[in-house]
């Protein structure tokens, strides 16, 4: 199968992501839409999971109604720091979801990316997981953690990010072809620090105010 990008196109969803990249939007305004977004992008990203008919009650009738079929079976890990961001939306829609972490930096001098944290539950292998983490850049950190993840065997693993550069996709692809890609945007390139131009900056320091 070929290796699937998903754009989210819903206009609310390019509209609030407009208003991210704008460099005058304050911190708590890109927070406040970043919440909002990755609600969202949960819609999206859900929309194929299963259901099956539960037996409830209305106050009107017995009736076989609609439920998720494994609700419980969903891990978002989110790749630290900014993945935060789109985690924190994600579970208000999906509350009984799991969560894990992954926290990578790159080595400074070899640029390959070091793990320094690895949290997730431990019945992964009978669940399904959507990797966060708002920037695909040049995709180097996205795949450490997908390659670390796929050592605890889930069942599946999707990756959601608001912004791509054909760069980051195309590596992630190459090392991971059966993990699709949900993305707000896929934008024009990289700049020489791995940016995303025009991209809407650092991410994390956008979430958190510390630049
Ligand atoms: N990480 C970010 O936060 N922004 C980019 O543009 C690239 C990587």
């Amino acid at each position: 199968m070929a290796a699937q990008v998903i754009t989210i196109d819903h206009p609310l969803v390019q509209h609030k992501l407009s208003l991210m990249r704008r460099v005058e939007t304050t911190t708590a305004d890109f927070r406040a839409l970043m919440r909002e977004i990755s609600l969202l992008m949960a819609y999206e990203v859900t929309r194929d999971l299963p259901l099956k008919l539960q037996p409830i009650q209305t106050p009107m009738a017995p009736m076989l109604a609609p439920m998720l079929a494994a609700e419980k079976k969903l891990v978002l890990v989110s790749i630290l720091r900014a993945g935060q961001g789109l985690l924190d939306g994600m579970l208000e829609l999906i509350p009984s979801a799991r969560v894990g972490h992954i926290g990578l930096y790159r080595d400074p001098h070899t640029l390959i990316p070091i793990e320094y944290y690895f949290k997730v539950p431990t019945d992964i292998e009978d669940r399904e997981v959507l990797v966060v983490d708002p920037m695909l850049a040049t995709g180097h950190s996205a795949a450490a953690a997908v390659a670390r993840l796929r050592q605890t065997r889930p069942q599946s693993i999707r990756f959601i990010c608001l912004v791509a550069a054909p760069e980051g996709i195309r590596y992630f692809h190459k090392q991971n072809p059966d993990v699709p890609i949900y993305t707000a945007a896929v934008d024009d390139g990289l700049d020489e620090h791995g940016y995303i131009i025009p991209g809407l900056g650092d991410a994390g320091d956008r979430l958190f105010g510390t630049r």
